[in-house]
């Protein structure tokens, strides 16, 4: 079993315990985005930490990261989370969102340099620092599947395959997932080493079953963010899903991306919804602990350790 690379070193499996697979914890995001959205402001680490601690406290163990070089991650700020809440294992991540955030230079800089870069990152350490990135990300737009996006989830791929660590890419309002999924497997990815993030931004079971299928995994990050439906919704196709004996294809995060949700910069639902608010729910709801335990546990253990 491949060991897991967290900020303060590798662990392994046997130590993930609750794992969240899809983070934000503080950031600087690139000022022309920050001009047009300032709900993308999560740069405070002091509140960051202070939010993590509830989630600690909470149960939770590892999280992922997932701020992507586009999208503005900043390692000497996680280093500073980090320092301040050493229980919490923390992974962080190299490559790329999605096209919409790339700056120019991504498009005309030859792929193989980038490539080289987010190796780098994972081998020696980013930005200088001694920390190192334990995923790869990659990502494609709104029902879009273009050169581009193309290009983005080629050098996943690439560096995947070059370095062994998993892939976990950003979908569009969940689109375009079966599509990623087939283009990555076309360059030799095992598709159990793919997670697709925002899939219950598309809660449509028949689309979900395709994908889990295949192998690859499901990221559910959106419960209690009712402006993108529901919870009841993703809990029906969760529920099928197991009655598929497909349980253990779903990941679960929150993707807290914005500072309005987080409590400790005046919004919710707060870093530790998903384990105070929503796995009660799914308990209440008649979901079984063996199924809530693959959600939290054992299938991002497989999917990290990629067993
Ligand atoms: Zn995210």
């Amino acid at each position: 079993m491949a060991k897991i690379m967290t900020v303060n070193g590798e662990i392994t499996g046997e130590e993930l315990g609750i794992v969240d697979y899809h983070e934000h914890l503080a950031f600087d995001a690139p000022p022309w985005l920050l001009r047009e959205d300032k709900d993308f402001r999560l740069d405070d680490p002091e509140k960051s930490a202070a939010e993590l601690k509830t989630w600690i406290r909470a149960g939770g163990k590892t999280i992922i990261e997932m701020t992507a070089i586009d999208f503005g991650r900043t390692i000497s700020k996680i280093r500073r989370v980090a320092d301040q809440v050493p229980e919490a294992q923390i992974i962080v991540i190299t490559g790329y969102n999605k096209h919409y955030f790339c700056d120019q230079s991504v498009w005309y800089t030859p792929e193989s340099e980038l490539i080289k870069s987010c190796i780098h990152d994972i081998t020696d350490g980013i930005e200088g620092t001694d920390i190192k990135a334990g995923i790869v990300k990659g990502g494609s737009g709104y029902n879009t599947f273009t050169d581009k996006d193309q290009k983005l989830l080629r050098i996943a791929a690439k560096v995947h395959l070059e370095t062994g660590v998993p892939i976990i890419t950003h979908t569009e309002a969940g689109t375009m997932g079966f599509e990623q999924v087939e283009y990555l497997v076309s360059y030799g990815v095992k598709a159990s080493h793919i997670c697709l993030s925002h899939m219950d931004r598309n809660p449509d079971f028949w689309e979900h079953k395709r994908i889990a299928e295949t192998g690859a995994y499901l990221g559910y990050d959106c419960p209690g963010k009712i402006k993108y439906g529901p919870d009841e919704l993703r809990n029906n196709v969760l529920r099928r899903l197991v009655d598929s004996q497909l349980g253990d294809r779903v990941l679960l995060g929150n993707d807290l991306g914005r500072p309005s949700y987080w409590r400790h910069y005046g919004g919710g639902p707060g870093l530790d919804f998903v384990l105070t608010k929503y796995i009660p729910r799914l308990h209440a709801e008649g979901f079984s602990n063996e199924a809530v335990d693959n959600l939290l546990i054992h299938n991002p253990k497989r999917f990290l350790t990629m067993a």
